[in-house]
């Protein structure tokens, strides 16, 4: 895994840096604009933006119906010269996305597929659609995020313990498709992914002391404290779905029993309805079980909320942050469902420290925090901290 390199790849001065941010921040701009939200002078806006223009990383268009006055040129991120991908690999379902600077996600630019039973048919699976999407499109690609669940060692630069996707163990799919693809590819951990996303696309704008709880697939945790994600020694810190909640509970994919993960994510509750039914049942087919027969499945949904409430409230008890961010499905999604368990994170939680925080749903996607990621890398080269340069 990259942590930190001499220079950003696509921004080689702090000006640039100054102007891209404010263009991110603020949308489409005219160089006035620019002038005013990056504190530089006029001329030293229209120079950087002549150098980002040639080098195709901002493009210029006219405003549509200009307001009184003469008509402006809006400067915007590239979206038909430059591109990114992102690469999301996850147990049962992969994806891998493209977009341009502005990191917009879309369905049609989106392409799934279930994970594969062996780590070379992955590789081949995501090389081939990232060739895909890069074939579709004429912009010069500059970098790929992939975002990867279990714990990655930045001192051993690989992923060296997946739970819940054994595959990944010992590996980096990000180095080894950079070799294939000869694009820079950038290896992430999933939940720190998704705070990158929150922070740049979602809720989390402006906030430097938030946590986000995964409960998808396995449950894991990111949390940005002073603006910086915690990252422990190696990069490790944040397995808080492995810690132990019935130690005669099932066996987890760590190989212990009774984790918090195997009891309070989206995962748990198919398993649960699954052993209530006797028989297969896809995520899919259990999301629509819920909306139409929701109240059948009570015992299943009350018991993962208990413990979902559980992991909030550990994690607010213990590094009381202002925001908590889920990221979910069947219990977060659902409004009447969240509404549940935050009844249960109130009786769990110290009153002071909740009384401080919020929780909410996340804005953002894992599609969304691959891209995310590469973008940060890019134009910040460094990860994943999310600290001030200035
Ligand atoms: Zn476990």
């Amino acid at each position: 895994m990259k942590t930190e390199r001499a220079e950003p790849a696509l921004l080689r001065r702090i000006n640039e840096r100054r102007i891209f941010e404010a263009i991110q921040r603020s949308g489409p701009a005219s160089r006035a604009t620019l002038a005013r939200l990056s504190g530089l002078t006029p001329p030293t806006v229209s120079k950087v933006i002549d150098s980002l223009l040639t080098r195709g990383l901002v493009e210029e268009f006219d405003q549509p119906r200009p307001p009184l006055g003469r008509p402006h040129k809006l400067i915007t991120m590239a979206t038909t010269s430059a591109a990114v991908l992102g690469v999301v690999i996850d147990a049962g379902a992969c994806c891998v996305t493209e977009t341009g600077l502005d990191g917009r996600v879309t369905e049609d630019k989106t392409l799934r597929f279930p994970t594969p039973d062996t780590y070379e048919k992955l590789l081949d699976e995501v090389e081939a659609r990232c060739r895909m999407l890069l074939s579709r499109t004429a912009a010069a690609a500059h970098g790929v995020g992939v975002s990867v669940p279990g714990l990655i060692s930045e001192r051993l630069n690989q992923v060296v313990f997946c739970p819940n996707l054994h595959l990944l163990d010992h590996r980096n799919p990000a180095q080894d498709l950079e070799q294939r693809l000869g694009i820079e590819c950038l290896l992430m951990h999933e939940l720190q992914a998704l705070c990158l996303a929150e922070r740049m696309y979602g809720g989390a704008r402006g906030l430097d002391n938030f946590a986000m709880l995964d409960v998808t697939q396995g449950l894991g945790l990111g949390v940005v404290v002073g603006g910086v994600i915690l990252a422990g020694h190696s990069g490790m810190a944040g397995e808080i779905g492995h810690i132990t909640a019935d130690p005669t509970g099932i066996r987890c994919g760590c190989g212990n029993r009774g984790c918090l993960e195997t009891m309070a994510t989206d995962a748990a509750l198919v398993r649960m309805m699954r052993e209530r039914l006797n028989k297969p049942l896809s995520f899919a087919a259990a999301a629509s079980l819920l909306e139409g027969r929701e109240a059948d499945f009570q015992t299943e949904i009350l018991a993962v909320a208990e413990y979902l409430a559980i992991a909030i409230a550990a994690v607010i008890n213990t590094f009381n942050p202002t925001t908590v961010f889920v990221h979910g499905k069947l219990l977060v999604e659902k409004q009447e469902r969240f509404d549940l368990v935050l009844a249960r994170v109130r009786e769990r939680t110290l009153e002071p420290l909740l009384a401080e925080c919020t929780i909410v749903a996340t804005r953002s996607s894992k599609r969304q925090g691959a891209i995310a990621g590469i973008m940060h890398w890019l134009t910040e080269g460094r990860t994943p901290g999310l600290g001030r340069r200035r």
